[in-house]
């Protein structure tokens, strides 16, 4: 058992941190990650900045594990990948980060798609919370243990090491939110909120990033919970051309789903959004009478 450099009580694992830089283009809106341990030549180069990671999992999605942490000072969440449709706890330590990492640029393409649209609009009662997640790694020291909550053994991290010195399993870390939350739209459910100012806000907002986007990206599983009075975006999904973006996302296929369903609202036409028009329509589809408008 390697010395411990700190104490926490029981439920509680202290653990190291390295944050990631995420930079998103003002203008294409083109997202960098880079990881400190790219660059770093040794442990000793890494910023370490030490939380409180909970052993518990405090909630459970269909595809991820959060657990509580406490860092910088604040009361955050730290989130794990453990399904990506291969079923329960088969996701590996690169798998994990691919998609953490996919999870973040989503992230950062919504805020920065939202605040385009804000230039437009005049609406503030919905907010991206700007900059609210850190993605992040979790640094052990060569024959230390990593936190339970990463699930992993020292064993298993063995063959994982990034150097001698340590290995590093990655985080994607956020404000901890009320576990009350609302869901506007679905996986490939896109309905229209007439009545509802946030939901016609996102109702138009969808519409927005269609377009912004050059009907590349649509907006799919949108989510809010409730920060002071504001309504804040999370979990963000994407269907993209190239289907890549991460879990869900349906490619070219979702794109011309949200073509054929959405119904513009009158925000949409207040902002003069023309409505979407799918760029390839099959005989099937335009002569069914659903698609009459
Ligand atoms: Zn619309």
């Amino acid at each position: 058992m390697p010395l411990q450099s700190s104490f926490a009580p029981a439920g509680i694992t202290a653990v190291n941190f390295v944050i990631a830089s995420v930079q998103v283009d003002e203008v294409t809106g083109k997202v960098e990650i880079e990881w400190p341990t790219s660059s770093a030549q040794n442990m000793a180069q890494l910023s370490l900045e030490q939380g409180s990671l909970s052993d518990e999992v405090f909630a459970q999605g269909k595809t991820q594990k959060v657990y509580t942490l406490t860092f910088r000072g604040q009361k955050m969440v730290a989130k794990q990948f453990f399904n990506v449709g291969e079923g329960p706890d088969t996701v590996d330590m690169n798998t994990n980060k691919d998609e953490l990492e996919k999870e973040a640029i989503c992230l950062a393409q919504t805020g920065y798609f939202y605040k385009c649209f804000l230039e437009l609009a005049e609406e503030r009662a919905v907010d991206m919370g700007d900059g609210n997640f850190l993605l992040a790694l979790e640094v052990i020291e060569s024959g230390a243990n990593p936190s339970s909550a990463s699930g992993l053994t020292s064993y298993e991290l063995q063959d994982q090491e990034l150097s001698a010195e340590y290995a590093a399993v990655a985080w994607l870390l956020e404000p901890r939110r009320q576990k009350q939350f609302k869901k506007w739209t679905g996986t490939c459910e896109h309905p229209s909120y007439n009545n509802n100012m946030v939901g016609n806000i996102l109702t138009c907002f969808a519409h927005f990033v269609d377009l912004h986007s050059k009907k590349s990206v649509v907006l799919a599983d949108i989510q809010t919970s409730v920060v002071g009075s504001k309504h804040v975006l999370f979990d963000m999904m994407f269907h993209t051309k190239n289907g890549k973006s991460g879990a869900g996302d349906h490619g070219q296929d979702g794109i011309d789903n949200y073509v054929k369903v959405h119904h513009c609202v009158d925000r949409c036409e207040t902002m003069r959004f023309e409505a979407p028009e799918p760029e390839k329509i099959s005989v099937k589809d335009s002569d069914s009478e659903d698609s009459e408008e």
